[in-house]
């Protein structure tokens, strides 16, 4: 056939996290490639799912979402991340944290519009505004800490510059942005006054740092425009229960973008997380705790290994070093992992803006039973050469 495809998608590829996860499923491996979060969730979510299914709650919702799920969010906004808004008019419900932000890029961007990104980035966030025709503007975050120079992003700004994107706790790299940090972004997204769109899908997820939402600082509010969902907290990725929570009158515009592209995020599916959003603070407790075991053995296992791990302060996702020399790239070294002991990871290559930035690291995701995380890191620690390695490198520091 010889049609043309959109200008749009034609340098768009699967993404390595997807692509990597689909050869471990071929081949029977561990995936600590997508971050997919495999464990089980709580039974409230699964009941309150369930009630709704039963009920015949099988329609489109409001396009703003159900009510009794906007009314949890906004409780929650207001006791955990700070953020008063009004049910009726400053949240809607998505299909996704990532169908938040499409529906945000497409109301408040135009083609040839840029955006300011971090690097490391979710290769999401940055597709998905090529796709909308937005140029991508970078600041680097240095490891190990993630830091980033002020200067840098005041010299990332220009005339076309329309948002400024964070992720925190950030995938891939675990920062979790300091009060500080948030305050001096605000204050430049202010001077220049741009949008700020904030992915917190891993608000919950944190390791001794305190989660801090930038629409929370008075002087963000009028242009944060927060994302996050369901998917991380309550393990239900494939749920697609998102939500955007920011200033009326731009999530009046994002609400009808939302119905324009898929009507309603899925109805019974709205009410389970309404079913979470009621779980006891016991529940992220215990969650972090858990995550903080994961975390600490996945550090352990890598180390005993050679590599050099950036230790998260949250997400569920690690980047790790590896000795330059060991393999040739960080896809040939995923490739080379997957088939020596089945177990998937993502070329650190991916998230980088030069991708030569990443090509000694992979990102790891230990969002995982606790049974195949153990099995993932017995594997891990069978790799060919890993303790000679690790063993001269411990004895060079030494
Ligand atoms: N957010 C998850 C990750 O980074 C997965 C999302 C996806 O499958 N694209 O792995």
């Amino acid at each position: 056939m010889n049609k043309q495809v959109a200008d749009r998608v034609k340098s768009i590829k699967q993404s390595d996290i997807r692509r990597f996860s689909a050869i471990c499923a071929a081949m029977g491996g561990v995936n600590l490639s997508q971050g997919v979060c495999d464990q089980p969730a709580p039974e409230a979510v699964k009941r309150a799912a369930q009630q709704a299914i039963d009920e015949d709650l099988a329609s489109y919702t409001n396009l703003r979402g159900v009510i009794e799920l906007r009314t949890a969010i906004a409780k929650k906004m207001r006791g955990f991340n700070g953020i008063e808004c009004d049910p009726e008019k400053e949240i809607v419900v998505t299909v996704g944290s990532a169908g938040a932000f499409a529906c945000i890029a497409l109301a408040t961007l135009n083609p040839g519009d840029e955006c300011i990104v971090f690097s490391p980035f979710y290769g999401y966030h940055v597709n998905l505004l090529k796709l909308f025709g937005v140029g991508v503007r970078y600041v680097d975050l240095q490891p190990p800490d993630w830091s980033f120079d002020l200067a840098e992003i005041e010299a990332a700004f220009t005339p076309k510059t329309k948002m400024i994107l964070l992720c925190t706790p950030a995938n891939p790299s675990g920062k979790v942005f300091s009060k500080e940090e948030l305050c001096s972004i605000a204050a430049a997204a202010k001077r220049h006054n741009v949008w700020i769109a904030t992915d917190e899908i891993y608000e919950y997820i944190t390791y001794g740092k305190t989660h801090v939402s930038i629409g929370a600082l008075p002087e963000a509010k009028e242009r944060t425009l927060t994302m996050s969902g369901g998917s991380k907290t309550y393990a239900i990725t494939g749920w697609r229960i998102g939500y955007a929570v920011g200033p009326a009158e731009i999530i009046d515009r994002v609400s009808v973008v939302n119905d324009l592209l898929y009507i309603c995020a899925p109805a019974p599916l709205q009410y389970g997380v309404v079913g979470g959003l009621g779980l006891p603070e016991k529940y992220y407790t215990e969650m972090r705790a858990d995550y903080t075991v994961k975390r600490d053995m996945l550090i352990d296992t890598l180390r005993e290994i050679g590599f050099t791990p950036f230790v998260p302060d949250g997400s569920y996702y690690m980047l790790a070093s590896f000795e330059e020399g060991r393999w040739a790239s960080a896809t040939a070294a995923t490739e080379a992992i997957l088939n020596e002991v089945g177990v998937a990871t993502v070329p650190g290559s991916a998230f980088y803006r030069n991708p030569a930035d990443g090509d000694n690291q992979l990102r790891f995701c230990y969002a995982k039973k606790m049974a195949d995380l153990e099995d993932a890191c017995r594997r891990l620690r069978k790799l060919g050469g890993s303790r000679v390695k690790g063993a001269e490198r411990l004895s060079r520091v030494g």
